[in-house]
């Protein structure tokens, strides 16, 4: 048994990750200021004597005694950490920053939850962890591009300079129930549309591609990257890497859903990166992990969680 920390515990994957550590027998510290998650996300294990509940904004300092903290707090939708995005930037730099104070006390292992947006718009596909990546630093997504390049340097500057145990996990687009309805993303977007009925809003032409995992398999990776004792600390990338474009994920949205949905373009976003994929080739060696739900499984959930909600 561990007393771990989840900041954005509330949020969509923070949620899942809180339900399995508890049921791994872990006491478990909720802590998020839920600007994008929500309590009924976590209502479930509110009086599990494991679980407590933190309202708390980690670009302030928290202490508590812990072992693992897994840093997830972020808005992680376009539309969200385009909302307010100078405090997007310093959720993810503050909000590390804290963290990491709070791991070299305590001398806890930290999680930094990464993403494949530190390779910006790639050049090289399918996207390994030695590439550098393509980011515009001046552009609309910078604030969350840049932010999270920013917390693996100071990661990796804890682990240099004072020896704190860090992971580093970069995620992949993941999808699956307790996607906030409005929260803008492809898969929660598409589904919800395709469900009323509404036409269905490729942004640009849809030949731009990504790769869904389902949370469960997130949560495992996570997991298993967390307590990986080969002193392997990342980055690692977390993903399924079966390629979708978004206009033939829109039609296998619409078939899965019996949806009389239309589809319809709107503009791209600018910076919107035109091919995405992990390679996971790292994972699958140093932490025998690999997705396991099936993509039409994994959204047949995510669509009937839709249906209870809206
Ligand atoms: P989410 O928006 O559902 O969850 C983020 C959580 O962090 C929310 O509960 C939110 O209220 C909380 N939060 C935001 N700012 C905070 C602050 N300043 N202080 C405290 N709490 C704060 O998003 P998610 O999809 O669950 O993503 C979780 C993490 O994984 C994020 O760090 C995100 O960047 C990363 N990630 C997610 C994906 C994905 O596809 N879901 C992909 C790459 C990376
Ligand atoms: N997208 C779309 N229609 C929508 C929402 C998103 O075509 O209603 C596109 C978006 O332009 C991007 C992809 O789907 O190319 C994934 O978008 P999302 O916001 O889910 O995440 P991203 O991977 O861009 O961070």
């Amino acid at each position: 048994m561990k007393r771990i920390l989840i900041t954005g515990g509330a949020g969509f994957i923070g949620s899942h990750l809180c339900e399995k550590l508890i049921n791994d027998n872990n006491d478990v510290i909720c802590l998020d200021n839920f600007f994008t998650g929500s309590k009924d996300n976590i209502r479930h294990l509110i009086g599990n004597n494991k679980f407590e509940l933190v309202r708390h904004d980690v670009i302030n300092e928290y202490l508590a005694e812990v072992d693992q903290i897994y840093n997830l707090a972020c808005p992680a939708s376009p539309i969200h950490y385009q909302y307010n995005p100078i405090k997007t930037i310093k959720t993810s730099v503050m909000g590390i920053i804290n963290m990491l104070g709070l791991a070299k006390r305590c001398k806890a292992r930290i999680l930094q939850a990464s993403t494949s947006e530190v390779y910006g718009d790639p050049k090289i596909h399918p996207q390994v962890e030695s590439y550098w990546g393509n980011v515009n630093p001046i552009g609309i997504r910078s604030c969350y591009d840049e932010g999270k390049r920013c917390a693996e340097t100071l990661m990796m500057d804890y682990y240099r300079q004072n020896q704190v145990d860090i992971r580093i996990a970069r995620i992949f687009n993941t999808y699956g129930p307790r996607m906030a309805v409005n929260d803008g993303r492809v898969v929660s977007n598409f589904i919800v549309q395709a469900l009323k009925n509404e036409p269905i809003t490729v942004y640009g032409d849809g030949s731009q591609t990504r790769a869904f995992c389902y949370v469960s398999d997130m949560v495992d990776a996570l997991i298993k990257m967390m307590n990986n004792e080969n002193n392997f600390i990342g980055p690692v990338n977390l993903g399924n890497p079966l390629e979708f474009s978004i206009l033939d994920f829109a039609k296998l949205i619409i078939k899965l859903t019996n949806s009389k949905s239309k589809i319809v373009f709107e503009p791209l976003p600018s910076d919107d990166p035109v091919q995405r994929e992990p390679n996971i080739s790292l994972a699958k060696e140093k932490l025998n992990w690999e997705p396991k739900i099936d993509i039409e499984e994994g959204l047949r959930s995510t669509i009937e969680y839709f249906k209870n909600i809206i």
